[in-house]
């Protein structure tokens, strides 16, 4: 099987990743996009690449995010193409076109559960990318990859759920390299997040990034920035970031019972930002964050969750032999 691959750096509209890289691959079995950038200028990126757009057969998402599958309705709409993804990213963005204002009102929910406060809430629904992007996601379509048997011809399909439920990597059959999404990052830490009440998405996140280590290839072709030959190594940097974040969240909790608003207010932020400097989404980000680390650590039994029916607290279990 041959394999020519071409990286196809993309401008997005978010601030702190500025491109996403989308891939075009020519194989014996079919030409494939790994995803599909931000927007409708994927068209004008393919054909200033001398890419006929239409004689691509099918877009493999790594996963659900808009800066990757937004790109993919005007190359569905205008040339047919089918676009596939993760089941439980597929399920995700369904749920999300059948109502987007049950979606919000989930979230501003479970976020004033956790202590957010109701300025933050109240300034959601302006600037929540779901309803910037909404169009995008409403246009979307995918089917599952099982649909697309073709595919194993060229790719080990490997799930690798955290940094969305239905987050996928593609590796080459030849091991020569593996398309991480926005798994495994060279220069950013994913974000790790939270879809539901009860997922541990950073549990799931850790095993995910044992699966791509196991494989012992080097060569990775990210959702953002180049392709890279340290995989192995980013893999255990981030590994490593999560341990230090998991205690970082330990050593705040033990000042509780603490809601996990307040405990990202006390984490440490890269470029120094506090909880007061950021915007909107990226405050939500940090919430985030720190949700999946407290998770993770109730599921670990490290802290304990306290939910009084109104609000949930952390608090580090003391261990009294320590
Ligand atoms: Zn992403
Ligand atoms: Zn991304």
């Amino acid at each position: 099987m041959s394999v020519s691959i071409r990286i196809l750096e993309i401008p997005i509209a978010i601030r702190a990743l500025k491109t996403a890289s989308v891939y075009y691959l020519e194989t014996d079995s079919g030409k494939y996009l790994i995803d599909s950038g931000m927007d409708y200028e994927i068209e004008t990126f393919l054909k200033g690449y001398g890419i006929s757009p239409g004689s691509i057969d099918a877009v493999l998402m790594t996963h659900l995010h808009i800066d990757h599958i937004g790109g993919s309705a005007i190359l569905r709409t205008k040339y047919g193409i089918q676009s596939y993804m993760g089941e439980r990213d597929i399920e995700r963005v369904r749920a999300l076109q059948v109502s987007p204002e049950d979606f919000i009102h989930w979230q501003k929910d479970y976020l004033s559960i956790h202590g957010v406060p109701s300025f933050y809430l109240d300034s959601m629904n302006e600037s929540h990318p779901i309803f910037s992007e909404l169009k995008s996601y409403l246009n979307f379509d995918a089917k599952p990859f099982s649909d697309l048997p073709d595919l194993e011809k060229v790719f080990h399909i490997i799930d690798t759920p955290g940094h969305s439920p239905g987050s996928t990597c593609f590796q080459l059959l030849d091991n020569s390299g593996v398309f991480t999404g926005d798994h495994v990052l060279e220069r950013i830490t994913p974000n790790i997040s939270y879809y539901d009440e009860t997922e541990d998405m950073l549990g799931e996140y850790l095993v995910s990034l044992d699966r791509i280590q196991e494989l012992g290839i080097s060569r990775a072709y990210p959702g953002h920035g180049k392709p890279f030959d340290t995989l192995m190594e980013t893999v255990q940097k981030i590994k490593n970031h999560h341990s230090e974040r998991l205690r970082e969240v330990e050593n705040i909790c033990k000042r509780g019972p603490i809601s996990a608003y307040e405990v990202a207010g006390k984490m440490r932020w890269s470029r120094g930002r506090t909880m007061e400097s950021m915007n909107i989404m990226e405050a939500n980000f940090a919430i985030g964050e720190a949700i999946s680390h407290l998770r993770h650590s109730v599921v670990e039994g490290t802290i304990e969750e306290q939910n009084n029916g109104e609000k949930i607290f952390y608090q580090t279990i003391q261990n009294k032999s320590a």
